[in-house]
């Protein structure tokens, strides 16, 4: 901090000396000026007032005696009164005429007299040294002056006056102004210089100021200002490599509010935004000195628990904290949170492998509804790979490393293919490319399940709608669980999916399983009510694998059934098959429905089905799911095959 404070002193005083010396030395060859002036004054003086008087106009270069013996005495006189310290009278050739004190009669002719000859004086700041017989004044400063001396009657000049004036008064008359100057300077500068250092000084306060701050939330989550997950991780280490050196625990928890998305859903983003705001300043108060609580994003929370073998106590009280009710715009809410917790050595040492195990125990906690829960190995065992999967499923969807497959659904009338079916994989990083079935469970066991299908409708519509060019009337089926469906936030959501993406609602196709409209058939209703509303079409999937109540089949809107696969793969071999895949086809077109085929995989079911009166066929023989960069050259290319080719003559 001194040194910052001294580097600043000594950068502003640079530039304020260097404009010192500077305006110094201005100063002084403006003295010096001033100097010389007053030299030429005073050399005029007497050239007019004493030594013009003494000589005969009419005469050039030559001095009578009487002129000579009267400048001698003038000379004498001046130098006796210190006024003057030589006197020499030139010619116009520059010759020395008369000296005062005898010296330079016999020296060369000098320039700077005929330069004075010519009327312009010339004076100079010298020393009195040059002549031999220069003895007495040697040294001392001195102004030469040249200047011409006129005839009586006016303007011509007649001979050059040579005069040497002690400097020593002319400066010290000019010195007072001088010295006043440099006060002035002085007193400037200093002005200057505590001005500039005070803005340095201030400026640098802010800077250091902003990059404090800049630092704070570098590591601080903007909404809540609890530490993000950069400092929780840099505190868990320490805490970790603490608690090794001293022989003791700490606890490392992960915790997640149960159905938050509700919340948000229903209140709105700004209430779910004051809901967590609250919650962590109660979770923040409720901490002991040197313990941590951090966001981690969205609704996760971290805590890391010093110096205790058993943080069950502790944790207990951090869910009993969450569960409180809170007041949100007038409403009392109370939400619940599941947390998993690892106690280091114990479960590990290294940070990264005990958040994933916390992440393992917070899910098996959420999906056992089981609140505060223990990382074991043992549960590990059996279903490692699931529930790692599942703490990673999150980010995944996060970090896009979902994506989508596109699978064709052709009609059987004209081969003309209506709409695509998107099917999710996760690119994993280590994993390479997982299909529904080794995730999709997972997710629906937690509401990461909403997160996905939002993630899948947004991607579905964006790729549809990309598509306009091939084909701009190209619909796309997207499957929704039991569980997003039976939200009633839901087909609230689909619109605001529709608006944002410029695709209209006849355009979208929500597939739901026959389960999933029997957990709950009033909700389910009321949300496909709604999306049939908007023109979203609604498919039952998988039918035949459920136990459908007919009677309130009828009583869905429903545009479409999909005849499960498991019957059209070996129809052709299995009579009660076939009978199934035929009475399905019937009651669809009994209650006015679209009746697709999945599972399509030859053209002799592809056969059976036309004849059977089946409306739409899905399935590997039409094209495998395939990435959207795929899906624009197939159509191309379908489209074109199915254009009988011109006759080559
Ligand atoms: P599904 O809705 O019945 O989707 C059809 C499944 O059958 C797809 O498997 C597809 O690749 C496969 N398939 C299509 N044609 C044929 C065929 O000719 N022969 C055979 N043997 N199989 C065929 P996938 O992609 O593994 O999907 C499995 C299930 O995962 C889907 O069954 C669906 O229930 C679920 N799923 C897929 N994507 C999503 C999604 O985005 N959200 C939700 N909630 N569920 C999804
Ligand atoms: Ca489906
Ligand atoms: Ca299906």
């Amino acid at each position: 901090m001194t040194r910052l404070f001294a580097l600043y002193a000594v950068a502003s005083l640079l530039p304020v000396l260097l404009l010192g010396l500077v305006l110094a030395r201005s100063f002084r060859s403006e003295a010096n000026q001033e100097g010389l002036d007053e030299g030429r004054a005073q050399a005029a003086l007497v050239a007019r007032t004493a030594v013009e008087p003494l000589l005969d106009g009419h005469r050039l270069g030559r001095l009578t005696t009487v002129e000579h013996q009267a400048l001698a005495a003038l000379a004498k006189r001046l130098i006796a009164r210190g006024d003057v310290l030589r006197l020499r009278v030139r010619d116009l050739s520059g010759r020395v005429v008369f000296s005062g004190d005898g010296s330079g009669l016999n020296a060369t002719p000098d320039d700077e007299a005929i330069e004075a000859s010519h009327g312009e004086a010339v004076a100079h700041l010298t020393t009195l040294n040059s002549d031999a017989n220069d003895v007495g004044h040697r040294g001392v400063a001195s102004v030469e002056v040249y200047l011409g001396l006129h005839g009586g009657s006016g303007s011509r000049v007649l001979s050059v006056l040579e005069i040497y004036l002690p400097y020593a008064p002319i400066a010290s008359s000019i010195s007072v102004g001088v010295h006043r100057l440099y006060l002035e300077l002085i007193a400037g500068l200093a002005i200057l210089y505590l001005v500039l250092f005070a803005i340095t000084a201030s400026v640098s306060r802010g800077m250091r100021r902003e990059a404090a701050l800049n630092a704070f939330l570098a590591e601080r989550d903007v909404l809540t200002e609890l530490p993000n997950r950069t400092l929780f991780l840099r505190r868990a280490t320490r805490a970790v490599q603490d608690a090794r050196r001293a022989g003791e625990s700490v606890a490392i928890a992960i915790v997640d509010l149960d159905r938050f998305k509700d919340i948000n859903d229903t209140l709105g983003h700004h209430n779910g935004d004051r809901l967590l705001t609250e919650l962590a300043g109660r979770l923040a108060a409720s901490m002991h000195p040197g313990d941590t609580v951090a966001r981690l994003g969205g609704d996760e929370f971290g805590v890391i628990v010093l110096g205790v073998s058993d943080p069950v106590p502790v944790l207990e009280r951090v869910r009993a904290v969450i569960d409180h009710e809170i007041d949100v715009c007038g409403l009392p809410l109370s939400v619940q949170a599941s947390l998993g917790y690892v106690v280091a050595p114990d479960d590990g040492v290294d940070v990264d492998d005990l958040l994933q195990r916390a992440d393992v125990a917070m899910y098996v906690a959420k999906a056992n509804h089981a609140g505060v829960t223990r990382y074991d190995p043992s549960l590990d065992h059996y279903d490692a790979a699931g529930l790692t999967l599942a703490s990673e499923l999150r980010r995944a969807i996060d970090e896009d490393q979902l994506v989508l497959h596109y699978q064709p659904q052709a009609r059987l009338a004209d081969g003309v293919i209506g709409t695509l079916e998107a099917l999710v994989r996760w690119q994993h990083p280590s994993l390479g490319l997982l299909y529904p079935d080794r995730f999709l469970a997972l997710a629906e066991r937690t509401d990461l399940i909403d997160k996905l299908t939002s993630w899948v409708l947004a991607r579905a519509l964006r790729d549809v709608h990309d598509l306009h060019a091939i084909d701009p009337t190209l619909g796309v089926a997207v499957n929704v669980s039991a569980r997003t469906i039976g939200r009633s936030t839901f087909a609230g959501e689909v619109l605001e999916a529709l608006n944002r993406s410029g695709v209209e609602g006849e355009r979208l196709t929500v597939e739901v399983t026959e389960t999933a409209l029997l957990a709950d058939p009033r909700g389910a209703a009321e949300v496909l009510t709604a999306l049939a509303g908007a023109g979203v079409s609604t498919s039952l999937d998988d039918f035949g694998q459920g136990q459908t109540s007919l009677g309130y089949l009828s009583a869905l809107p429903l545009d479409e059934i999909k005849v499960d696969k498991s019957f059209v793969l070996d129809m052709l071999e299995n009579p009660a098959h076939s009978a199934i895949v035929r009475s399905i086809i019937d009651l669809g077109h009994n209650l006015s429905l679209r009746v697709v085929a999945e599972g399509v995989e030859t053209e002799e079911v592809l056969l059976a089905l036309a004849a059977n009166g089946a409306d739409i066929a899905q399935g590997y023989l039409l094209a495998r799911p395939m990435p959207i960069e795929a899906v624009e050259a197939w159509l191309v290319q379908t489209r074109a095959n199915a254009t009988p080719a011109p006759a080559s003559r």
